[in-house]
């Protein structure tokens, strides 16, 4: 097969073409994957919508989005050992060289050569195929009890959530942590914190959310619609009554909820923000510093997950204890990939969306 069907962005905010280009050649140390499910994240909104040129992003146009990939390998470049043709993979979205001083230290996440999917002409997941650089690495074989479409929540929001509420904010059994923003992260945090045995409060706009985070175990939730970060800081110390919570996720970014979150936490808490800002933001926020310095609060950036802690993650998943295609909303094909990004903007989607049809 020499074409493939994928969707492209051709200029920012211009709506993306559905149409046949070239299937990606690969080199000697390569994998081409044929996608088999394909997640929807607001990531690729962003960058449709020419977000993060203040933290240096570029989209190179044209280019096929797409980052939360689950497919077959398809093709393998001589190099590569420990993979075979028709293996079941998943394709992490911090892919990366495997040299660097962080690959070393088993932190993929942070390479010095980190590649995004979508970044990387060939590789974006909105399309039949895609060129997975590096495959040993790269590729992560899935068990058999793992699905392609977990495969797609693992390539993102879910090794994301893992990372940020296991590793980063460091959740011990008991403590008890908030949530914002619950949407495909922010319920893969709370199902994460709850099978880690935190005790769980969900805050979000949108009453559809709320509940669902009640039905993944949150044990209170707070709707935060017309509420200032303070207030809803108040509301969650009447709920714990403590002086707060141990750990915040932030899910979304940006400031309100970023500073939501810093306000609902307790002396010596966690504030672990796993989103990114937006146009209102670009990239800089006013913090409260001397409460930060007051209550001793620490303020952690969390990113992707390594390759090196995907057995883990794996484990957990094989075993039934967490189960990434709960948060499936729906399936699509190509050609409704923008429909979905328009609904983006007023967080008009629930949970996961994946696309599993690709040749219509
Ligand atoms: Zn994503
Ligand atoms: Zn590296």
């Amino acid at each position: 097969m020499k074409s493939m069907r994928a969707v492209q962005v051709d200029q920012i905010r211009k709506p993306m073409v559905v149409r046949d280009i070239p299937v990606p050649e690969i080199g000697d140390d390569d994998a081409l994957v044929r996608v088999t499910s394909s997640g929807i994240c607001r990531t690729d909104w962003h960058l449709w919508n020419g977000d993060w040129g203040w933290i240096n992003v570029k989209l190179p146009l044209p280019i096929v989005l797409g980052h939360e990939i689950g497919g077959v390998v398809e093709r393998l470049g001589s190099r590569v050992k420990g993979l075979t043709v028709g293996t079941r993979v998943c394709v992490p979205f911090n892919m990366a060289c495997g040299h660097c001083p962080y690959c070393l230290k088993g932190l993929q996440n942070d390479c010095d050569n980190f590649m995004w999917p979508m970044l990387t002409p060939g590789s974006g997941g909105f399309a039949q195929f895609v060129r997975v650089p590096n495959a040993q690495l790269n590729c992560v074989p899935l068990p058999a009890k793992v699905t392609d479409k977990d495969a797609s929540a693992l390539g993102c929001r879910y090794m994301t959530a893992y990372r940020a509420v296991r590793t980063r904010a460091e959740l011990r059994a008991g403590e008890t942590v908030v949530v914002t923003g619950i949407g495909g992260v922010g319920r893969s945090c709370v199902e994460i914190a709850v099978a880690l045995g935190g005790q769980v409060i969900a805050i979000d706009t949108k009453l559809s959310a709320l509940e669902a985070a009640k039905k993944l175990g949150a044990i209170e939730v707070i709707n935060s619609e017309g509420l200032s970060p303070k207030q809803v800081g108040e509301r969650v110390k009447a709920l714990t009554g403590a002086n707060g919570v141990d750990v915040g996720i932030d899910a979304v970014g940006g400031s309100k909820a970023t500073l939501t979150t810093l306000s609902a936490l307790a002396k010596g808490g966690r504030l672990v923000v796993v989103g990114l800002t937006s146009q209102e933001d670009k990239g800089e926020l006013n913090f409260p510093i001397d409460e930060i310095v007051a209550k001793e609060l620490s303020v952690i950036g969390s990113l992707g997950n390594p390759q090196a802690e995907y057995p883990d993650l794996l484990r957990l998943v094989e075993s039934g204890k967490l189960a990434p295609s709960r948060h499936i909303e729906s399936e699509v094909g190509l050609e409704d990939v923008q429909a979905v990004f328009d609904r983006m903007p007023t967080f008009q989607t629930n949970g996961f969306i994946l696309v599993t049809q690709f040749n219509q």
